[in-house]
């Protein structure tokens, strides 16, 4: 018996040894991310071992960047800032990096033996980079346009536009479209993620919102590429709702598109509430998809069937779907009360009115809660400029994108930085909730572990505020890809 256990305890203390003896080896696979340790994660409440770890996880787990591809390189110094940490702030702050991870966080100024660079940034936040899981595009670019010989994929153009808002990793967004232009943007996606553009943020993998939604909740979305999930899936006796734009092509070629591009797709818009909106459900979350409920009319027990068929996610919580009612909660009463969804929620001030992002918040708590841009091309642009969403003119207004009839919203003119800023100031969130829910909630939903927070031997994927909590510097894997009037500041 004594002997057995020993024998056991050796096994055991073996098997732990191959553990972790194979986590390094799959760390060296992929730099980008698995040299965090989920033990270690788990302590900060980020990831916890043998958390989610689906097929999305693995496709959105960042791209061939960070830390161990860069072995040797020189260390940076980063101190006198507030550091928003996970839990609190820590003013000042020091904050080391070395090999693209962040290597310490400390109270006191930092030791004068460092080697490599010096910045003191008093007076200004640092907090992790912003992961933005809704943008379709920005300063003229929209993620469907067509490659040009001008300016190469969209998709990279976008990525290498966004740090400048502090956004470090973001999922290119799609509107409705045919089989043809979801290969091409797919593609593009594919593209980035292999070889990823110099100065540019994380391509991660693409939201669609997609084919399958409410055509009554469309917005800005072509009614004539909209089909039903129970075409999609191959039964008969149903058709989308008839269309005089309607487009020539199948329902079932839009998912052959996602199969044939499944690691680039990670999250998918529907409405389930269509003709076999849940089979779809199934079918997308069975393949490592994460399902996100939104452009729809669901009633509340719609919603909640969706959810236990495996939605996760909340497409712009409040727009274009019905709004909250006391006797009739709809699917954004159903979006609010669970837990196992996370709420994207446009964080302009204009697509929701703040005092209900802060209820949203509330209800949620800021763990469950991501917030968007839902960027268009005329984002980062000024009012009245002209661009296209999905090959829909569109233009600037005073607070969103719109439609050339000047009256529908068609997304927004969002940035990254003015949602955090928003959050802070008419939203009124402190700085830790801010940063939670622009970096931590949005990494965690997507499985991108070691990423969103300003933790020990996490990815250095951060950004530099100023007072005004305009950004000043963005990092990607400890390297600087923006900074502010492209001067760098000179080291201490
Ligand atoms: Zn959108």
């Amino acid at each position: 018996m004594v002997a057995r256990r020993c024998t056991g305890g050796r096994r055991r203390r073996a098997l732990r040894r191959r553990r972790a003896r194979d986590w390094r080896r799959r760390a060296r696979r992929r730099p980008g991310v698995g040299r965090a340790r989920p033990r270690r994660l788990g302590r900060l409440g980020v990831v916890e071992p043998g958390g989610a770890r689906g097929l999305l996880q693995r496709r959105c787990a960042g791209d061939r960047r960070g830390a161990a591809g860069r072995r040797g390189a020189s260390m940076i110094v980063l101190s006198g800032a507030s550091l928003v940490l996970p839990d609190r702030i820590l003013s000042p702050g020091t904050l080391t990096i070395e090999n693209g991870r962040i290597a310490e966080i400390r109270p006191d100024a930092p030791s004068t033996s460092h080697p490599g660079s010096h910045f003191a940034f008093h007076g200004h936040y640092i907090v992790p980079g912003f992961i933005d899981v809704h943008v379709h595009g920005v300063e003229g670019f929209d993620s469907l346009d067509a490659p040009t010989t001008g300016h190469g994929d969209p998709v990279a153009v976008i990525a290498a536009r966004l740090p400048r808002y502090g956004v470090t990793a973001f999922c290119p967004t799609t509107v409705a479209c045919g089989p043809a232009a979801l290969r091409g943007v797919l593609d593009q996606v594919r593209r980035a993620r292999e070889t990823p553009g110099p100065r540019s943020a994380r391509v991660l993998p693409a939201h669609l919102e997609s084919n399958f939604i409410n055509p009554d909740y469309s917005g800005a979305q072509p009614s004539g590429c909209l089909r039903s999930p129970r075409a999609a899936l191959g039964s008969r006796g149903s058709s989308a709702k008839a269309s005089a734009e309607r487009e020539d092509f199948e329902a079932a070629d839009i998912l052959a598109e996602i199969e044939r591009a499944a690691p680039d797709v990670g999250i998918v818009t529907l409405a389930p509430e269509l003709d076999g909106g849940l089979d779809l459900v199934l079918w997308l979350t069975a393949r490592g998809h994460r399902v996100s409920l939104g452009h729809s009319a669901a009633t509340y027990d719609e919603a909640l069937a969706a959810i236990a068929a495996g939605a996760k996610h909340a497409t712009h919580l409040f727009n274009r779907m019905p709004p909250l009612g006391h006797r009739a909660p709809g699917l954004a009463g159903a979006i609010l009360q669970t837990d196992e969804v996370a709420a994207e929620i446009i964080c302009d001030g204009a697509h929701v009115h703040p005092a209900l992002i802060r209820t949203a918040i509330a209800a949620k708590r800021p763990s469950h809660v991501i917030a968007i841009t839902d960027a268009t091309a005329v984002s980062g642009l000024p009012v009245g400029a002209r661009a296209s969403l999905g090959g829909r003119p569109i233009v600037g207004g005073e607070e969103t994108a719109l439609l050339a009839d000047g009256t529908t919203i068609a997304g927004s003119r969002l940035t990254m930085d003015r949602a955090f800023q928003t959050l802070v100031g008419s939203v009124g969130l402190s700085l830790v909730d801010a940063a939670t829910i622009c970096a931590t909630t949005p990494a965690r939903e997507l499985g991108l572990v070691g990423h969103g927070v300003l933790a020990p031997d996490t990815v250095a994927d951060l950004v530099v505020l100023d007072a005004n909590l305009t950004v000043v510097q963005t990092y990607l894997g400890g390297q600087i890809i923006y900074s502010r009037n492209n001067q760098p500041l000179a080291p201490v």
